[in-house]
């Protein structure tokens, strides 16, 4: 058999680092993608990918995201997060690169049962199945649980060194990676689309029509928000980092600064007839009046 070439995604956590070694240990030429968007950024896969001498790379998957939020087929999970189809669409671009360039299998380091909607036993299967690319996709941590794939049938990966760990410890992991003698991050706080209060705030955007973009989603990372009228809202700075953060972001949208004095950047994102009242807001925040 000449040299089996794998293809992972790579969030740059612990199991994503195990399932890549694992692989690695049996003689498996890896390389690993990471995916981004206005959500969750790809700077810890580019770490620990240099960490592990994986080749990389960085995926844009805002457009996807975009999109499924709308209307995630299968729904969301706890908060905004379309866990599912995100997966699943993740692993479908992964696919698509496998079979345009010559890897053999693409894989992941989900573990069975880690989390409850996304990582259950029926819903890695589904995940799978909704890629269009299931009998390519190896998750090396669970595979002995799960059904077996084609690398394992061809024999290009040996079931038998592969895992059968499921449940949310981690223990097995930090075995593993003292074993492989590496550095990790704690796992999980990557998807802002987990976090209640950042989805709070998506889904005023998601409220009003047209204002769902990638800059909005970014944008609304910084400041306080507010809902000025049915189709405009408002961000107004609460640090100088917020304010930095907007102004780096701001394109096309109202901004307003103070000229005279330091106080919150205010940024208006819809009607700019809505103008003076964010510039009542950004004097208030600012002092200039109570
Ligand atoms: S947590 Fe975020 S990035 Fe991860 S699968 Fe869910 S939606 Fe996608």
């Amino acid at each position: 058999m000449g040299i089996v070439r794998a293809l992972g995604a790579f969030s740059g956590g612990l199991d994503s680092m195990i399932a890549a070694l694992l692989l690695k240990s049996q003689g498996i030429e890896v390389e690993v993608a990471t995916f981004t968007s206005p959500f969750f950024s790809s700077e810890s896969g580019c770490r620990y990918a240099k960490q592990l001498d994986l080749p990389w790379r960085e995926i844009d998957y805002t457009a996807e995201m975009m999109t499924l939020l709308q209307n995630p087929p299968s729904g969301f999970g706890k908060n905004l997060n379309p866990c599912i189809d995100c997966h699943a669409g993740m692993f479908r671009i992964l696919g698509e690169i496998a079979s345009a360039e010559g890897y053999d299998f693409i894989f992941s380091g989900e573990v069975a049962g880690q989390r409850p909607m996304s990582q259950n036993k029926n819903s890695l299967n589904r995940v799978a199945r909704l890629s269009g690319y299931q009998e390519k996709l190896l998750r090396p941590l669970s595979a002995k649980l799960l059904r077996i794939t084609d690398p394992e049938l061809r024999g290009q990966v040996d079931r038998e060194k592969l895992l059968s760990l499921s449940g949310r410890s981690r223990k097995p992991q930090m075995k593993l990676a003292e074993e492989y003698g590496i550095e990790y991050i704690n796992p999980g706080g990557g998807c802002l689309l987990t976090d209640p209060n950042y989805c709070g705030r998506l889904s005023i955007l998601m409220e009003i029509r047209g204002l769902l973009t990638a800059r909005n989603a970014g944008l609304i990372r910084h400041g306080r928000i507010f809902r000025l009228s049915k189709d405009t809202i408002c961000l107004v700075g609460r640090s100088e980092m917020d304010n930095a953060g907007l102004e780096s972001l701001v394109k096309d949208e109202v901004i307003f600064v103070l000229e005279d004095r330091p106080g919150p950047t205010g940024v208006l994102i819809g009607d700019p007839e809505m103008l003076p009242v964010l510039i009542d807001l950004v004097e208030r925040y600012a002092g200039v009046r109570s």
